[in-house]
């Protein structure tokens, strides 16, 4: 039997047709497809400006540069990511700290960024930066996290790589409604894709700006900008240090097209998410948890053994799993325990939510293209799996 991917593309026909009418065209590096492509998805979640990079990780840089996160800088999130969320403030000469995770979300705990914030404030140690991660397309407590940067004084980038169609209670992700810029990813495994890419949008157009020089050397051709009166028509100029961070049109054109299909993607995959809860509930599982009010994209589902109930561990549930073809994975090894940052000084013990929610956690299979009767497998490989081991 084929075995069933944690997460895979859905690239139909339409999707080819656009990426080769953007490669017969006049243009190839970027465009007016990235154009199109920052317009409709600023529109779609609500944005006022959309900057279109190669990846999401070149996204978070920019935002990072853009503003002006440096060497003295801190910048906090979650341990519960993706490297890229806490290298970004590396790239910058910045000083990265965590802040735990909510064990009923696994997002970062606003009331643990409170008790952290205070403290800092004691020792003159605040952040710069908080970036919360809309982990497996559940969006954070956004309100509270808005609420103690106005308090606090720091700029917040979400870091929506997991979320592009999620919803707050009152507002989009994306929409800048309580951050200064919001970061999405348009790898393959994520919920859209544009082959690699990645957005930042905002509601602030001079970050907007910025973002557009960084991602090109830092050049302007918008005289208004520029130090001098240009010389001609050709003339530019280079007002600080960016970098050649473009999306292709080609990238674009697959981006554009498979945003048409959002829709879809995130209707399937919350019925997905449905099914596996009514065909999981009686395992000795903690099931995935949304809190009410908001909207997950379900970019992953994430099961959780209860240890409570079994002596089943996950090492073992994950080989068992996959010697049955259900290819699981694990959404994070917490970044604090990763050996780059143990050499900046991390340790056991120092997120222990984090930590303990790391232990139990397993990502099933997720993506648009799945069936009924994939879902159906991998809950029965799943019971199948406790039956042998238990
Ligand atoms: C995938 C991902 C990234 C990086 O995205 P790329 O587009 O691959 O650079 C950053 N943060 C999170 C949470 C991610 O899942």
């Amino acid at each position: 039997m084929n075995s069933i991917p944690y997460a895979r593309q859905y690239v139909d026909a339409e999707d080819v047709a656009s990426v080769v009418e953007a490669l017969q065209s006049d243009w190839l590096t970027q465009g007016p497809t990235v154009r199109r492509f920052e317009a409709s998805l600023s529109e779609r979640v609500g944005a006022r400006y959309g900057t279109a990079v190669g990846n999401a990780t070149q996204a978070l840089h920019l935002s990072c540069l853009a503003l002006e996160l440096g060497p003295g800088d801190r910048l906090w999130t979650s341990p519960n990511t993706f490297v890229a969320s806490a290298n970004c403030a590396r790239y910058c000469g910045a000083q990265v700290d965590f802040v735990d995770i909510d064990p009923a979300t696994y997002n970062l705990c606003p009331k643990t960024l409170a008790k952290k914030l205070a403290d800092a404030k004691r020792r003159g140690t605040l952040p710069k930066i908080v970036v919360p991660v809309h982990f497996g397309g559940q969006p954070c407590d956004m309100r509270a996290i808005a609420a103690l940067a106005e308090e606090y004084g720091f700029s917040v980038i979400e870091d929506a790589s997991h979320a592009v169609g999620a919803e707050l209670e009152d507002s989009r992700v994306g929409s800048g409604r309580y951050s200064r810029i919001t970061v999405f990813s348009f790898h393959p495994v994520k919920i859209m894709t544009s082959g690699e890419g990645g957005m930042a949008t905002t509601g602030d157009a001079e970050l907007h700006s910025r973002l557009q020089r960084l991602r090109t050397h830092g050049i302007t051709r918008d005289a208004a900008a520029m130090r001098s009166a240009p010389e001609g028509g050709w003339y530019y100029e280079q007002l600080e240090l960016g970098f050649n961070y473009r999306m292709t049109e080609l990238q674009a054109a697959l981006g554009l097209s498979q945003l048409g299909k959002l829709d879809r993607f995130l209707l399937r995959r919350r019925e997905i998410a449905d099914l596996y809860r009514s065909l999981l509930h009686d395992l000795p599982l903690v099931l995935p948890n949304v809190r009410t009010g908001v909207k997950s994209a379900w970019h992953l589902y994430v099961i959780k053994i209860d240890r409570a109930r079994t002596g089943v561990n996950r090492r073992a549930l994950y080989d068992a799993l996959q010697r049955k073809g259900v290819l699981v994975n694990v959404h994070y090894i917490p970044v604090h325990l990763q050996p780059y940052y143990r050499d900046l000084g991390f340790r056991r013990g120092d997120f222990p939510e984090a930590e303990r929610y790391y232990a139990d956690a397993l990502s099933l299979p997720m993506y648009f293209a799945m069936t009924d009767e994939d879902v159906r497998r991998v809950a029965r490989a799943t019971s199948d799996a406790f039956g042998e081991l238990h």
